[in-house]
């Protein structure tokens, strides 16, 4: 009755998919299933109402609360609405359900094709011992350890003790670099143990642990495999992540520098023995432990499509969600192995909110500007994100994948340190600058990896302080500067009888001035802005700088020039913040609000209007004597305050012009008589 039912199932054509995942993994797979002509589902939380993939799918349905264990762990809700839809297939994307037996077998006993492996796969590669015993038996090499059933304290220390240290405690169910301790004598053994199981415990529901040798300067290099229901696998070549903090990937890269072509058949041959030992079918991902000497190791198989994925693409040219339902299907692999190649070099970097000056913790809050590098055949972008988007609290930080490709690794390295600087995001803290810093050290360049790299070198990629020089804070104050123009402008168009109608440009008193205020890592720097027939000069700390410039349409490209040196920064204002981004730099500003800030009026010989503006306070009245210096007028202009004063002793004659006047530049705003 069931491989009648898995028979039905697997002839079905799928022609609607639901993707039980969310962020950028869901986007992804709803663009390769739309451009196959599936129709796409999507699931959604709360946190998630507005969220990306909820907008590109065809449908979107509505699971639960914020935390994933009230909507994307939710095997019931998400099968309920598979079943409502009408959906054919369910794609689990990676993380969540993605590895769960139970859910895979829960859509294939509702007729629903889950599109993974089959669910014996996915249990026997679920717990770490038991994956080692099976590939024992297909004579898939292994770190040498122990992977029994026995937990008793003392045979795991014997154990311990004929590996010879160091060695590893891992937790059998571990996942995530959690439940693992490195072990560097007998003497502490016991201690590492119990703390381990404890974290194993509250983690993953499950002590068990296994012991393997500690490897002192391991690569981690995996392959990515393919099978098809019909006993056919191939291996889509390897990847390097060797770049890891706390055992979690940040760069990848695939083919692994200087592998040879040997290690890397003999690696897939491996890996397609550890697929079939289980029946595999469709994408899966055998990690190795690649030692120094060349000798290679099994280490844990993923059932499901990997984070870093796409560096696989690059150099092959495949789109593996398409594989991934071509095999759904039910049909065959599309090539032999004699048919694959790869082609050049290829990166991801993880791009996450976090703070690396912060031990990485991560960040949540409002994307207030993601400006993405251009994209092309070289240089791609998976997020599921856009300006104006959160990163919650819920789910993982992660903001986007950027991954590039050139015909080697040199020249794709460069390519990613060139996408890197053109990737800015403000309102949150993340780690790109980090990853510039990580694409530049001499060893990374130099493809010196091992999976302790950023234990060694991670202390000289953090903690970077990024100088402020007067030509980032000069396009601080332009951007302020063109705002309020802006908006004078615009005000003043919408008043015809205003006298900016008549404006041809700046015709500003040449001795008038503005203070612009800038906090910068709790500093104040204090510009002053002087208007000039050809832009402004700006005075910074003591020296003075002709700035002009434009600010793009999108209000983000800030083209400058600097006493006649022109450069280009990207701008992001969010009210009072700016952040500027030059290079693979930024650097974060606050403006004091300038609308309070009033800018005094230099001494001059006549009481005129220094500019255009409106008259928001008279502060004499006719017959009244003034004392030099003794404040007549205030008036408003670009959104600043400018109080115009006596320049001598004198009695007022007239008063010109009442509350709510425009007043052009130049005009008399009070008769008055010296005294
Ligand atoms: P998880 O399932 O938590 O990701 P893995 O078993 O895949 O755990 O191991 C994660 C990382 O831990 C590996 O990529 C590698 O860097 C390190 N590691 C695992 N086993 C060993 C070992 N025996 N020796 C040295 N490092 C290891």
């Amino acid at each position: 009755m069931v491989s009648e039912i898995m028979n039905n199932v697997k002839n079905k054509n799928i022609q609607k998919i639901l993707i039980a995942n969310r962020g950028e993994i869901a986007c992804r797979v709803i663009r390769t299933a739309q451009q196959m002509g599936i129709q796409c589902v999507a699931v959604y939380s709360d946190a998630d109402q507005n969220s990306q993939h909820v907008k590109l799918a065809d449908e979107a349905w509505y699971i639960g609360n914020s935390p994933a264990s009230e909507s994307y762990l939710r095997a019931d809700k998400i099968l309920q609405v598979a079943k409502q839809s009408n959906s054919d297939a369910v794609h689990p994307g990676y993380g969540f359900l993605s590895e769960n037996a139970g859910f895979a077998k829960a859509c294939s006993d509702n007729n629903i094709i889950f599109i993974g492996p089959p669910t014996g796969a996915i249990e026997a590669m679920g717990s770490k011992s038991e994956a080692k015993n099976i590939m024992t038996l297909a004579n898939v090499p292994l770190v040498e350890g122990y992977h029994g059933d026995s937990q008793e304290e003392t045979l795991l220390n014997q154990e311990a003790d004929k590996i010879g240290y160091p060695v590893l405690i891992k937790a059998t169910a571990g996942g995530g670099g959690k439940g693992m301790r490195v072990v560097e004598t007998s003497e502490e053994f016991l201690l590492s143990l119990q703390s381990c199981k404890r974290e194993a415990l509250s983690s993953f529901g499950d002590d068990k642990v296994l012991i393997e040798k500690y490897l002192t300067k391991p690569r981690h290099v995996e392959i990515q495999v393919f099978a098809d229901n019909f006993g056919n696998a191939v291996h889509l070549f390897e990847r390097d992540c060797s770049i890891q903090r706390r055992h979690q990937k940040v760069i990848e890269e695939a083919p692994a520098p200087g592998l040879s072509e040997d290690t890397r058949n003999a690696m897939g041959q491996v890996a397609i023995q550890a697929a079939k030992a289980i029946n595999y079918s469709g994408a899966g991902t055998v990690e190795f432990l690649y030692d120094e000497d060349g000798s290679f190791y099994f280490m844990e198989m993923n059932t499901r499509l990997q984070v870093e994925h796409p560096v696989t693409e690059k150099i092959t040219g495949l789109d593996l969600v398409e594989w991934q339902i071509i095999v759904a299907n039910n049909q065959p692999l599309p090539l032999k192995q004699d048919q694959l190649s790869f082609n050049g070099h290829a990166f991801e970097a993880r791009i996450y909110a976090e703070d690396p000056n912060n031990d990485f913790l991560p960040v949540t809050g409002k994307i207030d500007y993601l400006g993405l590098p251009k994209l092309n055949s070289n240089v791609r972008v998976d997020s599921g994100v856009v300006t104006g988007d959160s990163v919650s609290v819920f789910y993982d930080p992660m903001i986007a994948k950027l991954i590039v490709w050139d015909k080697d690794r040199n020249s794709a390295l460069a390519r990613l340190r060139g996408a890197l600087s053109e990737f800015h995001v403000a309102g949150l803290t993340t780690n790109i600058e980090f990853l510039h810093e990580l694409a530049s050290h001499d060893s990374f360049m130099n493809a010196d990896l091992d999976t302790h790299f950023l234990d060694k070198h991670g202390e000289e990629l953090c903690n970077l302080t990024n100088d402020v020089s007067d030509s980032i804070i000069a396009s601080v104050a332009l951007t302020v500067m063109l705002e309020q123009s802006s908006q004078s402008l615009e005000q003043a168009l919408d008043n015809h009888s205003s006298p900016w109608l008549d404006s041809t440009g700046w015709r500003l008193n040449e001795d008038n001035h503005h203070i612009i205020e800038i906090i910068h890592n709790e500093q104040l720097i204090t510009v002053i802005a002087h208007f000039r027939e050809q832009g402004f000069v700006f005075e910074i700390s003591g020296k003075d700088y002709l700035v002009k410039g434009d600010l793009s349409d999108n209000q983000h490209d800030l083209s400058l020039d600097i006493d006649g040196q022109k450069s280009r920064v990207i701008i992001s204002k969010k009210d009072n913040d700016i952040v500027v981004f030059k290079n693979s730099m930024s650097w974060s500003f606050q403006i004091k609000d300038n609308k309070k800030s009033v800018v005094e009026q230099e001494e001059s010989s006549n009481l005129t209007a220094p500019m255009p503006g409106t008259v928001i306070e008279v502060m004499i009245e006719v017959g009244q004597e003034i004392e030099k210096g003794q404040p007549i007028v205030i008036m408003e202009a670009m959104k600043m305050e400018h109080t115009i004063k006596a320049h001598k002793s004198l009695v007022i004659t007239d008063v010109l012009y009442a509350v709510g006047d425009l007043v052009e530049d130049g005009a008399e705003l009070v008769a008055f008589e010296e005294l």
